[in-house]
């Protein structure tokens, strides 16, 4: 294997650990602790297996938490009224809507109602604003985890060519703007880009963002590339598995995220840390 793994595990464990320092000092200024409240609609396995792991993080990082699990027929009015009663509660510092929500729920509808500065998955109006401004505290969850552990492995950003694959309004446009706003020179490509390797060659820093196993593969990758694997799929076996071939892609990679074990912890640290954020600049 030529390239380095990028271990998102590490990275996540040493933030975690000045998470957890700092959710003690506010304690004990405060008298409480930061506090996130996670709700889930339906039966979704993989908003099951997040919820449970974003309900463990708090755990291990010393933040009150609370879980609520609603039935697949829940209305989109019972889901804001649930929404606006905890916009209402002190001890909640932080709203996270576990995403995807049921078909009959208009979810920009529940994302909007959440409360901006409890918005700790920063998806909302504001918050996207305010990334496109360069002028964002609390940045979506994915992309700031990347940002992370970029910094963490010294591979700069700044004059390199960046290039996202996707353009969700949960990963792939707010990357671009971090990436940007570092001072990459950053394409997005999406389906409607004719000739995906042509451009995924260009990169120093490719990520890809798609939800499609195996959809980048080693001939698309430049030598030396820092390739970041936001998939998240099961295989014909079920396996979880990246966007990324991850086999013929580390023989060309200079570094490599893992998946599991790469960007999913780093998200989950990264709404520790914005929850954290949003404690520290309440009221309450
Ligand atoms: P979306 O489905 O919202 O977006 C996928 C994007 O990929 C779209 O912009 C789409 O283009 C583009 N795309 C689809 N097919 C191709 C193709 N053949 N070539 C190029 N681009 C293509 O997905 P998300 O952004 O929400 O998630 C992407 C993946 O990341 C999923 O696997 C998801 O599970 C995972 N994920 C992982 C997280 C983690 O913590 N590890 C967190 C969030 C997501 P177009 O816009 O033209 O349709």
């Amino acid at each position: 294997m030529a390239a380095k793994l990028i271990d998102g595990k590490v990275v996540s464990a040493k933030i975690r650990g000045e998470i957890r320092e700092a959710a003690e000092a506010f304690k004990a200024e405060r008298k409480r602790a930061p506090g996130l409240a996670v709700v889930r609609v339906g039966e979704d396995p993989a908003s099951i297996v997040y919820v449970r792991n974003k309900l463990r993080a708090c755990e291990e990082v010393g933040f009150y938490s609370e879980s609520y699990e609603l039935p697949e027929d829940t209305t989109q009015e019972e889901l804001i009224a649930l929404v606006e009663r905890l916009n209402n509660d002190d001890k909640i510092h932080g709203i996270l809507v576990q995403l995807p929500l049921p078909k009959h729920i208009d979810e920009a509808r529940v994302v909007a109602a959440v409360a901006p500065e409890k918005d700790v998955d920063a998806f909302g109006k504001l918050d996207a604003g305010h990334l496109c401004l360069d002028e964002g505290n609390v940045l979506p969850c994915t992309p700031a985890g990347i940002m992370e552990m970029l910094k963490h492995y010294d591979i700069m950003v700044s004059g390199k060519e960046c290039v996202v694959v996707g353009r969700s309004n949960i990963v792939g446009r707010p990357m671009a703007a971090l990436l940007l706003a570092a001072d990459g020179t950053v394409t997005i490509a999406h389906s409607r880009t004719p000739d995906l390797g042509a451009v995924t060659r260009r990169a120093d820093i490719l990520v890809a963002a798609v939800g499609r196993a195996g959809l980048i593969t080693g001939d698309m990758v430049k030598p030396g590339a820092a390739v970041i694997d936001v998939g998240m799929n099961r295989n014909a076996e079920g396996k979880l598995c990246g966007d990324v071939d991850f086999d013929s892609v580390k023989e060309v990679a200079g570094y490599i995220t893992p998946v599991p074990g790469g960007v999913g912890p780093m998200t989950i640290t990264m709404l520790m840390r914005n929850t954290l954020y949003a404690a520290k600049t309440s009221a309450k």
